[in-house]
């Protein structure tokens, strides 16, 4: 199928009736996921929003449930978000990373209603990266400008118009009643160009960088690696696969909400235990849980690695921390198991 550019604000419109739509909007110099109320408002334009899609499944705060204490009992009110969305714009890494998440919140041992409804009822529309950034390296990771892992649809840019490849049947529903017109050979053979022009160029070997992280906890490295760090947790707000949370009661007297806000592994707070010991009490073993986590032990829980390769902690990070040429350090590092 295909779909003109110019046709994509009223195909919008008719959507914002029957779903939250949600799509990058301009907000300055940046372009961030919302909320739209006309398609007008979506700024489809190259390159990745400043914070991820993950806020509309996992949101950086949220009330859980209510509840009402009185001599007669306690009252509770579950509060699931079960409206139905479309998030229009959303590029291949923000997808992939949400099929990272569901391992989190959806798992032999835990499965999380809130996420689940949010996720269950939420259509993913990609659009392909033609000119990836200079800090993609989603190849590197298991993915790809037109990966369609995690989308329901996928929008290929070719000019005046898009090709749009159905990937899963919620997908097809969405277009089945939008009239679009089938693509011609000539509209595939322009989407097949665009990805093989498509180029990231950005590289980071990840060979041997588990079994390197599996022996290097105690290396002197990690001293070196995390000198710059401010621990400011803005990498870890900005990324598409963290996921700390904290849950706290906001309550007045016997009333109140219970609610969940996303925390980050680079406070010191976040470790802080009841009896006031902490396990992590400087920036180095902080720093060294961010990047253990996601390249050892979501790899060791789940069998992935935990980065998308989107690039925004490069981009963002105020002192310049570059991920890829921590992962090369690490890579480089002595095997110590000695402490
Ligand atoms: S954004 Fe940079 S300075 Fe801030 S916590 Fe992340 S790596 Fe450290
Ligand atoms: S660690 Fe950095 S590059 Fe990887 S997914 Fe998170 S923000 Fe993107």
């Amino acid at each position: 199928m295909i779909v003109s550019k110019n046709d994509i604000p009223s195909f919008l419109d008719k959507l914002i009736g029957e779903y939250q739509v949600f799509a990058p909007v301009q907000e300055g110099s940046y372009t961030l996921f919302k909320q739209i109320c006309s398609g007008a408002d979506a700024a489809l334009t190259d390159g990745n929003t400043k914070l991820p899609a993950k806020e509309i499944i996992f949101p950086q705060s949220e009330k859980l449930f209510s509840y009402n204490v009185t001599a007669e009992g306690a009252k509770l009110e579950s509060i699931i978000d079960d409206r139905k969305k479309v998030v229009f714009g959303v590029r291949p890494c923000d997808a992939k990373s949400l099929t990272l998440l569901d391992n989190v919140f959806n798992n032999d041992k835990y499965q999380d209603p809130y996420y689940l409804t949010r996720r269950a009822n939420t259509i993913l529309v990609g659009i392909g990266c033609n000119s990836p950034a200079s800090t993609c390296f989603c190849t590197s990771v298991k993915g790809g400008p037109f990966d369609t892992k995690g989308l329901d649809l996928l929008l290929v840019d070719i000019g005046d118009a898009y090709v749009v490849e159905v990937v899963t049947e919620k997908g097809k529903t969405l277009i089945d009643n939008a009239g679009f017109a089938s693509a011609s050979e000539a509209d595939k053979a322009a989407a097949a160009k665009a990805k093989d022009e498509a180029q990231v160029t950005c590289q980071v070997n990840t060979d041997g960088l588990k079994e390197k992280l599996d022996v290097n906890f105690y290396d002197p490295i990690w001293e070196k690696i995390h000198e710059k760090c401010l621990g400011c947790g803005a990498c870890t707000y900005l990324c598409p696969t963290c996921h700390c949370f904290d849950i706290v009661d906001d309550a007045v007297d016997c009333n109140g909400c219970r609610v969940r806000n996303w925390d980050s592994c680079a406070f010191p707070l976040f470790t802080l235990h009841g009896s006031g010991h902490n396990p992590r009490t400087s920036n180095k073993e902080r720093y060294r849980n961010r990047i253990m986590h996601k390249f050892k032990y979501f790899v060791d829980n789940f069998g992935e690695i935990a980065c998308v390769g989107c690039g925004r902690c490069i981009k963002n990070c105020p002192v310049n921390m570059d991920i890829r040429v921590v992962l090369e350090d690490v890579r480089g590092s002595e095997a110590r198991l000695d402490s």
